[in-house]
């Protein structure tokens, strides 16, 4: 039981310098976050040893009576903090989380109709090489292209024409609130079953800064590492209790074996903090920062350089910056604000002009800024960071001087002095 810097002194070296990297850049991928080292501690801990096929009181596997209890508190907790009569926390990530949606509520070949990769949907809506473009046959809808915004009215109508078995609300890149309510109507006259996949927007519901999909929606998916700043997973809820029995048996046996009990422990934790007044003002402030940069983002001096924010706004937490009429492109835009040491990433728009290795748009989010204690005058200074740089002839030894004043104000991980915290 030698400690890893001696076992292996590479992988040591490389936990260390991830929090070192961690520490010093400001980290604006809107699906990223920092987990409290309570969860790290869950998830590093003696529950990787364990198999545990199956579930609570029904294991294939002994010795699982503490991880049993384990599993509970993380499925009451889920339960509890979106409101859902049945949770299913063992999907080893979002991907996996909606390949059991798919197993559970479709069959192979039937039509689901989701948002296109390209407007903002997920690999797992339809993409074409993803295991859901390959088994379901795929209708995709759009943003308008004036407005950025979903179309009921094209999702209606493609609805009408298509009788989807399924139905997918849920976004990757969408700086807006869907309406899950106009969703259920169209599944409803359908015939379709409505999934709202809400990997991204899961901690503005629990922190009620959102509207839930779990009264609206057949059946929701998650991650758990976006918004809520939980451990790598993702997570299943329902209120139908037919619908919960396959989702049961889409996850075991139907996609994975042993559940991964380290994770679902540390699972449980992040649901418990997410139901905390400081969760909630971690929310509140995440939103807040979004709309200080979308606010900064579309004033006179960013809009002359060709900059656009699509929607002209957010009301989540990220928003969408599009470089369709800016001499910058994505690719330009992610590598100068990396060298300012600010971490985000390039996003196709709709229509690019540009290739998908370049694109046209940058997508900013403020989960981990918010997580790292930022509010208003860190949202504000972190915006006009980020306007200037994409403005012509940007002072580069200036902005990343900035940045770092930002970042050491702002510890993360005080006082730890190892990455690794199992
Ligand atoms: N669903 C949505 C909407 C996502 O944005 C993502 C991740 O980016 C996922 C699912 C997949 O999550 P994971 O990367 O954990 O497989």
């Amino acid at each position: 039981n030698a400690p890893l810097a001696d076992v292996d002194p590479e992988i040591a070296a490389v936990l260390q310098r991830e929090l070192d990297r961690q520490r010093g850049f400001l980290e604006m991928i809107a699906s990223e976050n920092f987990v409290p080292l309570s969860v790290m501690q869950s998830q590093g801990s003696v529950l990787t040893n364990k198999y545990a096929e199956g579930y609570p009181g029904r294991r294939y596997y002994g010795g699982c009576e503490e991880v049993d209890i384990a599993e509970n508190l993380a499925i009451e907790r889920a339960k509890s903090l979106f409101g859902s009569a049945y949770a299913n926390v063992q999907p080893h990530s979002g991907a996996s989380a909606n390949a059991a949606v798919l197993h559970a509520i479709a069959r192979q070949g039937d039509t689901v109709l989701g948002l296109s990769l390209d407007h903002g949907g997920h690999l797992t809506h339809g993409m074409k090489l993803n295991f859901s473009g390959r088994l379901y046959d795929i209708v995709a809808y759009g943003v308008d292209p004036e407005t950025s915004l979903v179309d009921m009215d094209e999702v209606r109508q493609l609805a009408r024409e298509h009788k989807p078995k399924v139905i997918i609300a849920g976004w990757s890149a969408y700086p807006r609130k869907l309406d899950f309510a106009a969703f259920r109507e169209i599944a409803d006259e359908v015939g379709a079953y409505l999934w709202v996949d809400m990997a991204h927007f899961a901690g503005l519901v629990a922190a009620g800064v959102h509207p839930n999909p779990v009264p609206h929606a057949h059946v929701v998916s998650s991650t758990v590492h976006k918004t809520i700043g939980g451990p790598r997973s993702g997570f299943i809820l329902t209120n139908d209790a037919d619908i919960a029995k396959k989702i049961n048996s889409a996850v075991f046996p139907g996609q994975q074996g042993g559940p991964l009990m380290h994770v679902i422990a540390a699972k449980a934790t992040a649901f418990k903090l997410a139901a905390t007044d400081a969760f909630v003002d971690r929310q509140k402030r995440t939103v807040r920062g979004a709309q200080i940069l979308a606010e900064r983002l579309t004033q006179p001096d960013v809009a002359e350089a060709g900059i656009t924010l699509r929607s002209n706004g957010t009301d989540v937490h990220l928003v969408l910056v599009d470089l369709r009429g800016a001499s910058i492109d994505g690719k330009q835009a992610e590598d100068l604000l990396h060298e300012i040491r600010i971490t985000v990433n390039r996003n196709s728009v709709p229509n690019d002009p540009r290739p998908p290795m370049v694109t046209s748009g940058l997508r900013i989010g403020t989960p981990a800024l918010a997580t790292r204690g930022f509010g208003d005058e860190e949202f504000t200074e972190v915006a006009d960071i980020i306007a200037r740089a994409l403005l012509p002839n940007p002072d580069v030894a200036a902005l990343r001087a900035r940045v770092t004043a930002l970042a050491d104000a702002h510890p993360l991980y005080d006082g730890v002095e190892s990455a690794g915290q199992g």
